[in-house]
C-alpha cells in the first residue's frame, strides 16, 4: 500500500475551518513561514494578505518573539492557574491593565476568543445576578456581527449568517439590532441608533449587556461604522442599567489604526474581550477584562465567583509570548505603519470603485475591502488556485475580497497585494462575461 500524501490523508481525515468532508476545500500546504511568507510544500512563497486572521501582526518567526518562546520552554511550557500563579500571568495582567483604560482593572486569561466571550456573557450575567436582577440575562448584539463559534458566542452572532436555524432549540434566544451604517463622512442622524435605542428601552429590565465589535463587524460581513453610535451606545447603557460588551479581538492591538478601536469613540466598555493579535499569531490566547465594579459586583455578597476555568489558564508559554509580542508592537512606529498601509491601500484599491463587478471599496486603517455585486461562492473551484498563483494568499468570502497584512509588510510586498487583488477582480470579470 502507498502511504497517502499530506494533502490525500488531509482531505480523508480532517475537517478544516467550515468544511465538508465529503467535497473537502481545497488546501495549500505549508512547510514554514518567515516574515510577511509562507512556503508552500510546492517551493512556492506566497505574501500572507490575512495575518492568519488578523493574528501575526508582526509577520512570521519573529526573532524577539521565537527567544521569548524558547526561552519560556526551558522554564516551563505550562502549569495548572488554580492555586498557582507565575510571572508570564501576572506581566500579561500588568502589560494589558496598562495599555487599556484605566477603568479596566481585572484579567481573565482565557484560551481561545470564543471563550473570552463566553467569559463575558457569564460575567454579565453573574454581575446582575449578584445584585439580585436575576431577570437580567438576555444580551443585545447586532445584525452581522461576529463573536465566535461556541454556543454562548453563536447566540450573539448574526442569526442568519451564523446559521442559527440549525441550532435554534439548543440556543439561548436574545435580541438583535439592525447592523449600523453610520459613516464617518456622513453626519450622525439620530436615526442611525433608533432601533438600538427602542431595543434597550423596550427590554433593560431583562438585559444583561449589549454586545458589539466596536468599529469593524469583522467575519460577519467587514463593515464599518462611524464612532458616535458607540458614544450614543455607551450612553443608554448607562442610563438604563444594561453593560456594555466590547468584542476587540479582531480591532484589538492597533489594526484600526487605535491601539484598541474603542479609543476612536472615546468611550470605556464594562467588559473588553481580547485574542486574535494578542500574541502575535503564535498561539491562542484571549483575554476578557473588566471594569472594578463588574469584578466587585460579581462577588458581591463576598460569596460569588466567576464560573470558569479552563485546564489551560494562564498558559505560561502564551503568556509570555503575548508579553513580547505587546513590547515588540510598543516599541515599533505601528501607529505611522498602520496609517502607511491605510493610505497605500487607499491608493493603490479606490481605482476599483468604478469596476462594474465592484459594489464598494473601504478601508480602515490595515484592513482592505473590496466587496463585490455578487457572491463568490461559484468561483471557489478555481478562485483559490488563482490567487497563490499570484504570489499571494487571500481568502475571499461571500462577497469580499479582503486582506489584513501584517504590520511589518513592505510597499513593494503591499503592491503585489493590491496588484493581486486586482487581477482577481479582472479574471473573475472574464468569467462572469464569459
Ligand atoms: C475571531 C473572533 C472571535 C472568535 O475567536 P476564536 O479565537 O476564533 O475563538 C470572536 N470575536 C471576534 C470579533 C472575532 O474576530
Amino acid at each position: 500500500m502507498t502511504e497517502l500524501s499530506n494533502l490525500q490523508f488531509d482531505a480523508q481525515h480532517l475537517w478544516h475551518p467550515y468544511s465538508s468532508v465529503q467535497s473537502p476545500p481545497l488546501l495549500h500546504e505549508v512547510v514554514s513561514a518567515k516574515g510577511v511568507y509562507l512556503s508552500l510544500a510546492d517551493g512556492r512563497e506566497i505574501i500572507d494578505g490575512m495575518s492568519s486572521w488578523w493574528s501575526a501582526i508582526h509577520g512570521y518567526g519573529h526573532p524577539r518573539l521565537n527567544a521569548a518562546a524558547k526561552d519560556q520552554l526551558d522554564k516551563m511550557s505550562h502549569v495548572m492557574f488554580g492555586g498557582l500563579t507565575h510571572d508570564p500571568a501576572v506581566s500579561l495582567a500588568r502589560r494589558l491593565i496598562d495599555i487599556t483604560d484605566d477603568a479596566l482593572q481585572y484579567v481573565f486569561l482565557a484560551d481561545s476568543g470564543s471563550v473570552s466571550v463566553e467569559v463575558a456573557i457569564k460575567m454579565a450575567i453573574q454581575y446582575w445576578f449578584a445584585q439580585g436582577k436575576t431577570e437580567k440575562q438576555k444580551l443585545l448584539s447586532l445584525r452581522s456581527g461576529y463573536h465566535g463559534d461556541t454556543f454562548g458566542a453563536m447566540a450573539v452572532c448574526d442569526p442568519v449568517n451564523g446559521m442559527h436555524s440549525q441550532f435554534a432549540k439548543v440556543l439561548p434566544q436574545h435580541l438583535f439590532a439592525p447592523a449600523p451604517t453610520c459613516r464617518d463622512d456622513v453626519e450622525w442622524q439620530d436615526s442611525d441608533i433608533a432601533e438600538m435605542r427602542a431595543l434597550i428601552e423596550d427590554n433593560h429590565q431583562q438585559l444583561a449587556a449589549v454586545i458589539v465589535e466596536p468599529l469593524v463587524q469583522g467575519a460577519g460581513g467587514m463593515r464599518f461604522y462611524c464612532p458616535q453610535y458607540l458614544r450614543e451606545l455607551r450612553s443608554l447603557c448607562d442610563k438604563h442599567n444594561v453593560l456594555l460588551i466590547f468584542d476587540e479581538i479582531a480591532t484589538g492591538f492597533g489594526r484600526t489604526g487605535h491601539l484598541f478601536a474603542y479609543e476612536a469613540a472615546d468611550v470605556v466598555p464594562d467588559i473588553l474581550c481580547l485574542g486574535k493579535a494578542l500574541t502575535g499569531g503564535y498561539m491562542t490566547l484571549a483575554a476578557t477584562l473588566c471594569q472594578t465594579r463588574v469584578a466587585q459586583g460579581i462577588s458581591a455578597d463576598g460569596q460569588g465567583v466567576l464560573m470558569h476555568g479552563p485546564t489551560f489558564m494562564g498558559n505560561p508559554l502564551a503568556c509570555r509570548v503575548a508579553c513580547e509580542s505587546i513590547d515588540v508592537l510598543l516599541d515599533s512606529d505601528w501607529q505611522q505603519k498602520v496609517r502607511a498601509i491605510e493610505a497605500q491601500l487607499t491608493y493603490e484599491l479606490n481605482e476599483l470603485s468604478t469596476h462594474s463587478l465592484v459594489k464598494n471599496v473601504r478601508i480602515k486603517g490595515a484592513i482592505g475591502v473590496v466587496e463585490l455585486n455578487q457572491s463568490l461562492d461559484r468561483f471557489m473551484e478555481w478562485l483559490p488556485g488563482f490567487i497563490v498563483d499570484q504570489g499571494v494568499w487571500i481568502r475571499p468570502f461571500r462577497t469580499m475580497i479582503y486582506i489584513m497584512p501584517p504590520y511589518i509588510i513592505t510597499t513593494e510586498q503591499l503592491t503585489k497585494l493590491t496588484k493581486a487583488i486586482k487581477a482577481i477582480v479582472n479574471k473573475l470579470d472574464q468569467s462572469v462575461k464569459s
